[in-house]
This record gives C-alpha cells, structure tokens and sequence, in this order.
C-alpha cells in the first residue's frame, strides 16, 4: 500500500530506490565482487565461531564455580546468546545479503540484524521481546572479531560505487526497476551524526531519511554538500518502512512515499529527469563571472569539510573556499586527535587543490550537535554527556578551543605552516567575548612563535572572526578593530537569536532566517564592515539557498559561501538581479513587521 511520510527538505532531488534500514552506520556499506562472496561469508564466520568459542569458554568455566560467583541467571544469559548466534535466521540472513546484494560482511550482518529485530519488536510475549538487546549485544561481538575488519573500499570500488549510483538512476529512468543487485539504496535511519556522515560519504546510498534532526543541522548541512536527496525529522519513518521496500525520498518537498504505485512512480521519474535538465543547463554557467545586471562582481565562494572537497569546489566554478569546516578532520577517531603533521597535510592538500584560490580555514568547531567521541573523559561535561542539557550552549567551538590551549596552537601551526602554500584565511568561530578575542589573538603569536624557535616555515594569514551569535552581531565595531574580515554565520546566528534549537525538529517551524531580529543582525554586521572597508561574508545555509539572494545583495553583500552544489542556481539568481535596484526593496523587507510576506511579494 503507498503511503508518504513528510519530514524537512534538506536536500534536493529526488531518489528512487530499495531502503536499507541501518541501526548503525558506523559500519563500511560497500558492493563486493561476486568472487568475492565466498570471502565475505567466511569472514562473518569466522567471527562468529570465534565468540561461539568465546562464550563456551565461558560455559565451561561457569561450570567450575560455586552457585554463588555463578549465578544462575548468567548461565542462561550464555545459554540464549549462543543460541541467538547460531540462529539460522541470521546465517542464512546473512548470506543472502552477501551473496543476492553482493553487501559485504559488515552491511549483510547489520542488516539481517534490523530485519530480526523488527520481528523481536512485534513479538506479544514481553520476554522474548527483550531478547533483542541480546541478539544486538552477539552481533556487536561477531563484529569486533571479524577477521580484518571491513577491508577499505578500493579506490576502484569506490568509484564503481559512484557509478553504480549515476546509472542506477539512468536505470529508473528507463522504466528498468527489477530485483536484481542494480537497484539505488536508499538509507533510512533513526538519526546519522555529522560523524556518520563522512561514512555515508564514501557509501553506496543515493539519498536518506532520518527521523530526527533539523533543517540547518550538520547532518543536514553534510547531505547538502553531498547533493543528494534528504529527508530529516520524518518522525517514525524507521518505524514505518521496512528492509527493502522501494521508497522515493522527495528531497525538494521533504516527503517519503513508500510502496509507490506505477502512476506515481513515473511521475517522480520524470520529476527526476526534469532535475537532471535544470542541472545540465545550469552547468552551463560554470564558467560565467558572477556579475549582477548592473555590474556588481559576487563572490561565490565554497563551503567545505574535507581537503578533498576541493576539487568539487573549482569545479563547481568557486572562486575560493569560503568555510572549511576543519572539525571533520577530528571526527570519527574514538577521540585520537589529529596531530599537527596530519592537520598540516590535509589543510595544505585543501589549499593546494584550490590551486590560488584563498582556503578560508575555520578552527575547530565541535560540541552541540558535532560531538568528539571519547572526549568526555578530557573536557569534563560535552555535549555527549547525557546529563548535559544545553551543549549549543555549552563548550563549543572557540570555548572548547580555549579550554585546551595546547591542542588549539596544535591546529593554529598547522594552519600557519599550510599558509605557506597558497592564500590561506584563518577564521575563528562563535566569539563573543573581548575576553577570548584577546586569548585567541595571544595563541595565534605564540603558535608563529613557537614555529620561529623551531624554524618551520609558515605563511601570512588573514585573520576572520565568525559573526554568528548575537553579542556578537550587536557589538561588530570591537570585532571590526581586530580582525580583517567577518563571516556571518546564519546557521547559529538564527539558533541564538530565537533560541531555537537547529537539530530539533520539534521546532523546526520556527527557525526562521527571515525574523526582523535576525535580519537587522545580518544587515547591521555586513554595513558596519562595508563602512570600515573590511570583507564581510555570509557562510551559513542561507547564502546557498536562491530565495534569499536578492535580499542579501539588496543588504549589500557581495561574498557567499556554501556548498558547491548550490553555487550555480545562487549564479543563476545573481545574473538575473540588479543590485541598485534592489536597495530600497531590502530596506522595506527589513523595516516590515513580517518580512517572508514582502519577500514573497504579499505584502
Ligand atoms: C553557521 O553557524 O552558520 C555556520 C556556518 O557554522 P556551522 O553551521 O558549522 O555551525
Ligand atoms: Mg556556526
């Protein structure tokens, strides 16, 4: 039976395919060979053998004790974990996905993991219901004991993968959905961390759906930049949908249809193939100047998280990176920082992929919703804690930077010594204090210092200061007499404004970029800089979206960044205005009581 699921547009498009349900994400999805097969069932056996090993050591050694340090109960735990284990439904589970799918082991094995547990979650007898905890707590060992782990994706497979996601889509549109292995994936899940995400970057997946998250979260910021369709907050949609059903993820109008019918099907065939056109005519203006109708050159600059995300820049026809969000490069470590050899390489590979163009590097911006694993134990309370209640409003990005002086002139050399490469900007997130201004100012000598003594070369930098909560905005001048550049940040200079939370899609319909409030903010930041003559630029998501570019060339903005996917429709809107023209119109939007109701010309 079709029926649709609506959550947040977060990225557009639209995919068709199989969902896969993942409980976790932290595992490799890659395609094996078909000779691979024999390989990939033997790894998961092995594992499994060796925790069925595991746990009859166990037995035996249970057997040896007194009732007292053997309880009963654990006797039996053992008993129905090796039980769990040597289920068939899982072997042959498991072998199906590896040798129908051609998953390899990790996927196959977290998959079959999903599909039994839905059926332990639809079990009446409360007992038996709770054995899914157990059967989660087996396969999180035959995982830890597979041999090798997931081998890393070839650069081969890796691109085969890539492919395979281009001409599945060909496929759909040819009308050719069968059941073979060629089919698109769809990934459906309760919720992907910023972390997840980098995995899912180098996965198979051709659009997800989350149940949680908001619009402007960087799960949703790291789908953009992926372009691919997306869908968070659709609520119950890991509930709803199953393994394998075939879903059409609407990443424009944040809808699921599940089980689609032919009719509609087709519909969203063409609607895909319409998208396709608009984007190859798009391309055509890649090699365009982004110059307004009366002249007015627009910088278009490019919003990043890792060094190879260059490339996908210039082609995109950026004119340098805007915001290289450099905690990436800390994320998904188990809380092993990269050291000042390895920032070093990957900031210089940014720079020197832009080849010129200026790297805008951001220091590192973790805590709130782009936790640190195993970092607790350092910081004290972060976000990751349970117990800590507001982590946007916690140790946060320069605060955390701030609170461990060393690991901060760590990446502060790191980006000196890349600037010896190429034009580099270095920018310094979510101040708001004269305070941390001044200790940031301090570190950043002691870091050329400290490179001076041991005779490293390093490169000029111009020094930017990210305008992103309101103390901020409301006190530009003190920001202006230190730095060469701000760059708005509207992501979280939204979220302080109306104290919205921007990953909770409880309320996600009241975030919103066209709030007087926030507006003047914006307006105030970027006119005060202009009067000093110092570069001011937006950086957060409404710089890439196209029906806020008239009012932000109308507030006088002539530099924004965002994703590479969106530089081409904001290039397209830029050719088509008249900055002169739209100065007076700006001004009305941001004197009117509702400015949505002005800009979309109802009012
Ligand atoms: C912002 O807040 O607008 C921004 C660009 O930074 P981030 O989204 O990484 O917090
Ligand atoms: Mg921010």
């Amino acid at each position: 039976m079709t029926f649709a699921i609506h959550g947040l547009a977060v990225s557009r498009g639209i995919a068709i395919g199989r969902a896969v349900l993942v409980g976790r994400v932290d595992v490799e999805h890659y395609f094996i060979k078909p000779e691979q097969i024999e390989a990939e069932i033997d790894r998961v056996r092995v594992g499994r053998n060796a925790v069925v090993e595991e746990l009859q050591n166990l037995q035996v050694s249970l057997t040896q004790m007194g009732p007292k340090e053997a309880p009963h109960e654990l006797g039996a735990l053992l008993e129905v974990h090796l039980m769990l284990l040597q289920d068939d439904d899982l072997t042959d589970g498991v072998k199906h996905w590896i040798t129908d799918r051609l998953y390899n082991a990790e996927w196959a094995l977290t998959t079959q993991l999903e599909v039994i547990s839905r059926q332990f979650d639809e079990m009446e007898d409360a007992y038996l219901r709770e054995r899914k905890a157990d059967l989660e707590q087996v396969v999180e060992r035959v995982l830890q004991r597979m041999v090798g782990a997931a081998l890393p994706m070839s650069a081969g497979q890796r691109s085969a993968n890539a492919k395979r996601r281009k001409s599945d889509q060909q496929a759909q549109l040819d009308g050719m959905l069968d059941d073979t292995v060629d089919v698109p994936l769809v990934l459906i899940a309760h919720d992907l961390s910023p972390a997840d995400m980098l995995q899912f970057k180098r996965s198979v997946f051709a659009g997800f759906v989350t149940d949680v998250g908001g619009k402007t979260s960087h799960t949703a910021i790291v789908a953009r930049s992926m372009d691919i369709p997306a869908v968070v907050g659709a609520r119950s949609a890991s509930q709803l949908v199953r393994q394998d059903d075939w879903v059409i993820i609407d990443g424009d109008a944040g809808v699921m249809v599940v089980d689609p019918s032919p009719i509609i099907l087709a519909e969203y065939g063409f609607k895909q193939r319409q998208g396709e056109l608009e984007r190859s005519r798009l391309n055509r203006l890649r090699h365009t100047p982004s110059i307004t109708l009366d002249g007015q050159k627009v910088e278009l600059l490019a919003n990043i998280e890792m060094p190879e995300d260059a490339k996908v820049a210039v082609d995109a026809g950026a004119v340098g990176v805007g915001l290289f969000r450099s905690e990436f490069l800390f994320m998904g470590r188990q809380g092993k920082l990269p050291n000042e050899e390895e920032q070093y390489t990957a900031y210089r590979a940014a720079v020197e992929g832009m080849h010129g163009l200026p790297v805008t590097i951001r220091t590192v911006d973790v805590g709130a919703d782009k936790p640190l694993d195993g970092w607790r134990e350092k910081a004290g309370k972060t976000s990751k804690d349970e117990s800590y209640l507001n982590p946007a409003l916690g140790l946060r990005a320069i605060r955390w930077s701030l609170a461990d002086p060393a690991m901060f002139l760590t990446q502060l050399r790191a980006i000196l010594r890349a600037a010896a490469h190429g034009s580099v900007h270095l920018l310094i997130p979510m101040l708001a204090h004269a305070s941390e201004i001044r200790q940031t100012l301090a570190l950043i000598a002691q870091a050329r210092a400290d490179l001076d003594e041991r005779a490293v070369p390093y490169g000029p930098v111009k020094l930017g200061a990210m305008i992103e909560i309101p103390a901020a905005a409301l006190t530009v001048k003190l920001f202006l007499k230190y730095f060469d550049f701000l760059s708005i940040g509207t992501n979280d200079l939204i979220q302080y404004t109306l104290a919205i939370d921007r990953a909770d899609e409880a309320v996600s319909h009241l975030y919103d970029p066209l709030h007087p409030a926030v507006l003047r903010l914006v307006a105030d930041t970027i006119s005060e800089a202009q009067r000093q003559g110092k570069g001011v630029s937006v950086c957060g998501e409404m710089a890439g979206d196209a029906s806020f570019t008239r009012l932000l060339l109308g507030l006088g903005l002539r530099s924004f960044s965002m994703h590479p996917a969106q530089i081409l429709t904001v290039k397209q809107e830029v050719l088509r205005s008249d900055a002169s023209k739209l100065k007076a119109w700006a001004q009305r939007v941001l004197e009117a009581d509702e400015p949505g109701a002005v800009l979309s010309g109802m009012a």
